[in-house]
């Protein structure tokens, strides 16, 4: 059974092939030259964004297609930056610009309270879909620590390791909103195809 990893992130689709690896699917992705239209992320919500990106591809390809919408939601922010983390600072944005932004946004905020959000979804070309939800929570420090990482790890502090996320590379990969929602995929992908 053919499964297509809808994402242009050659280190996503790595994470998800190991996550997937041994079982009996055969993972494509942009990596095996299959060219997919840009769909555009028009949601409010992780969940819709993964879902449209998941079933418009699913018909595109006429695969089982398994695609992940992510952020960071600060509480004090109103789940801010949440659907719009890639560009908070505008269209196009760095990570450092975006980092910047919300800093400046939090200065004078005593709650620092966030978590990351992942939703995967699969969707097959029949429209049936099938989400997953990860999240971790952490405090968003003012001082930026650690240089592994993207986006806004250098920022994502986690008390109980006394580390950000760009500190931590290793751990983040075993603990991360991504591994929890795609652990919660593998744990429900062979019923959902039958095969379990
Ligand atoms: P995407 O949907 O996974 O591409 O994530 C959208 C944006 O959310 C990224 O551009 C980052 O700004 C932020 N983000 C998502 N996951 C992470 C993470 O693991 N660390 C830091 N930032 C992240």
């Amino acid at each position: 059974m053919k499964i297509f990893l809808a994402t242009g992130n050659k280190k996503k689709i790595d994470e998800m092939s190991k996550i997937l690896d041994g079982s009996e699917f055969e993972i494509l992705s942009i990596k095996d030259g299959i060219e997919i239209p840009e769909v555009i992320e028009d949601g409010t919500t992780f969940e819709e964004n993964s879902r449209k990106k998941a079933l418009e591809l699913a018909k595109f390809t006429n695969m089982i297609t398994i695609s992940d919408d992510s952020g960071l939601c600060v509480e004090a922010l109103d789940g801010a930056p949440g659907v719009y983390s890639a560009r908070y600072a505008g269209e196009d944005s760095s990570d450092a610009e975006n980092n910047e932004k919300l800093i400046e946004n939090l200065q004078g905020v005593n709650n620092r309270k966030a978590k990351f959000v992942t939703v995967i979804t699969l969707g097959k070309p029949n429209g049936e879909f099938y989400s997953f939800r990860g999240e971790i929570e952490g405090i968003i420090i003012d001082e930026a620590r650690g240089k592994d990482g993207f986006g806004y790890d250098p920022h994502f502090y986690l008390p109980e390791y006394d580390k950000t996320f760009a500190e931590m590379p290793e751990i983040k990969n075993q603990i991360s909103h991504r591994a929890r929602a795609l652990n919660a995929l593998k744990d429900g992908i062979d019923k959902i195809l039958n095969i379990g």
